[in-house]
């Protein structure tokens, strides 16, 4: 018999909440209770918790810590650490099986592909195809789009019409795929679509683009 009738027989001792008997090590530390141990069991503590998460006393004072300044910093630790992001993924990755998360990803899918990124993506993923399958060297990168882009001062390579959201800018092999010019760097000029379509079809009219540069 323990210290205030509780009752430790055995190594085992009663809990004050579902009276089973269970060894200490299932109950939490407490300074200053009996055998230094708290009365319920853990499992006793976590269902209290529980029915108490709940409430909303215990709604406001999640939302009161969590919005803290330390509760930030806590959340903004934990979700840079392998437990958050682990977490993160794990959680990401159940909501991506379900209807929601499939229509959440179906939608940015279509949004991507309709955005200019999107779009500028697929064209130079498609040109990349075409020299491969042609057997033909493919290098150019977005970056180096960008920067010929720029040489050019955003400008048609030909007709030099500055390009405006209203057109569409096409990367015109200046020797044509059909002639073995590859998709790199060096073969890739910007071209208005009027430009482009013009001149792939009149291979021998095609002028020298403007300021034709050298990779
Ligand atoms: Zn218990
Ligand atoms: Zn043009």
């Amino acid at each position: 018999m323990g210290a205030s009738g509780r009752i430790f027989v055995g190594g085992v001792v009663r809990c004050t909440e579902c009276g089973e008997f269970k060894p200490l090590a299932c109950y939490p530390n407490a300074k200053g209770c009996v055998y230094g141990r708290a009365g319920k069991c853990r499992a006793c503590q976590r269902e209290r918790y529980r029915d108490y998460s709940q409430t909303p006393a215990a709604k406001a004072t999640r939302h009161r810590c969590n919005h803290s300044e330390r509760g930030k910093e806590r959340f903004s630790r934990y979700r840079q650490s392998a437990r958050g992001k682990a977490t993160r993924k794990r959680l990401a990755k159940a909501y991506a099986q379900t209807e929601a998360g499939r229509a959440t990803a179906q939608r940015a899918a279509v949004k991507y592909c309709q955005s200019e990124h999107g779009r500028r993506i697929r064209v130079q993923t498609q040109a990349r195809r075409d020299a491969r399958q042609a057997a033909l060297p493919a290098t150019l990168t977005d970056d180096e789009w960008q920067a010929i882009l720029m040489d050019y001062d955003y400008r048609c390579a030909y007709c030099r019409t500055p390009f405006n959201d209203n057109m569409v800018i096409t990367q015109d092999h200046v020797l044509p795929l059909s002639r073995g010019g590859p998709y790199t760097e060096a073969n890739i000029v910007p071209a208005c679509g009027a430009c482009n379509s013009q001149y792939r079809a009149r291979l021998k009219l095609k002028p020298v683009p403007w300021k034709y540069h050298v990779a």
